[in-house]
Order: C-alpha cells, then sequence, then structure tokens
C-alpha cells in the first residue's frame, strides 16, 4: 500500500491516468472495430473517434506536461480492459451485418458512458483544484465523448 493520501490534489491525478490508459487502449481497439462494422456511417463514426481518442490522449499528456510533476502512464485502466473484452466477444460472434453493427454500438456506448463517468469527475476536480486550463482540457474531451455517444444514438 502507497501512503495514506491526505490531499484531493494527491487522489486528482488517478483518473488522469485511468483515463489516460482507457484511451490507449482504445487507440488500438478501435481500428478492429472499424472492421468489423458494415453500415459506413458506423464506420467513419468508429475511424472520426479514433482521430479524437489520439487528441484525447495528448490533451491528457500535456495536463502532466505543465504540472511538470510526473507521466499519466503506469496505471492499467481494468474497467476499460474489460469493456473491450466484450467488445471482441461481441466481434467473434456470428451474426448477420445489421445485427453486430447493433451488438458493436452498444458496446461501443458503454465505452462512451464510462469515460463521460471518468472525464467529469476529473473535469469537476480539476476546477475544485483551481487548475483551470487543466478542467478545460478536460471539458473539450467530455464534449467529445458526449457528441460521440449522442452519434451513436442517432446511427443506431
Ligand atoms: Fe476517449
Ligand atoms: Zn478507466
Ligand atoms: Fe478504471
Ligand atoms: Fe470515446
Amino acid at each position: 500500500m502507497a501512503k495514506k493520501m491526505t490531499s484531493l490534489d494527491e487522489l486528482y491525478v488517478d483518473p488522469l491516468k485511468d483515463l489516460y490508459s482507457a484511451e490507449n487502449q482504445l487507440i488500438n481497439a478501435l481500428p478492429k472495430m472499424v472492421k468489423a462494422a458494415s453500415a459506413s456511417d458506423l464506420r467513419d463514426a468508429f475511424e472520426g473517434h479514433l482521430r479524437q481518442t489520439k487528441h484525447q490522449a495528448e490533451r491528457i499528456e500535456r495536463i502532466f506536461a505543465d504540472r511538470r510533476n510526473g507521466s499519466p502512464k503506469g496505471k492499467k485502466c481494468v474497467a476499460m480492459e474489460g469493456l473491450i473484452e466484450e467488445g471482441k466477444e461481441v466481434m467473434q460472434e456470428d451474426m448477420e451485418e445489421d445485427v453486430m453493427d447493433a451488438a458493436l454500438i452498444a458496446a461501443a456506448q458503454k465505452v462512451e458512458h464510462y469515460e463521460i463517468a471518468g472525464y467529469g469527475t476529473a473535469r469537476t476536480w480539476a476546477q475544485q483544484l483551481g487548475y483551470d486550463r487543466a478542467a478545460e482540457l478536460l471539458q473539450e474531451t467530455l464534449e467529445d465523448e458526449s457528441a460521440a455517444n449522442e452519434k451513436l444514438t442517432h446511427i443506431a
């Protein structure tokens, strides 16, 4: 066990590292989802979100660079590992194209909801700690994730 945490400032980096791991896992997973999808609007949505996801990982790197304190690496988001694993299970099933697309959307929306929860917390903590630039960057990503989720709802 690490030493007892005594401030929100110490806890604050935790969701950031978690999300950094989550984003990097998604950078690996999204190309497989593009390949598994059939509808062109769904493939475009996954491809577009892959590009956004790379920017999202960079935003977290920028937050750590601004803090001049530590690296975002070193934590594994086991929740995202599980969500991606469920997505892989879906892709291994034998399904008609439209059915597969619906299942892929369901898996992807769980991912977006998880990210929305994580970024909402991280953004609010950054605000409360007075890290205005970090709060802005996290808000930008939160808006990306919400928009991605809404787009998936629309496609579904
Ligand atoms: Fe993301
Ligand atoms: Zn996570
Ligand atoms: Fe996690
Ligand atoms: Fe996302």
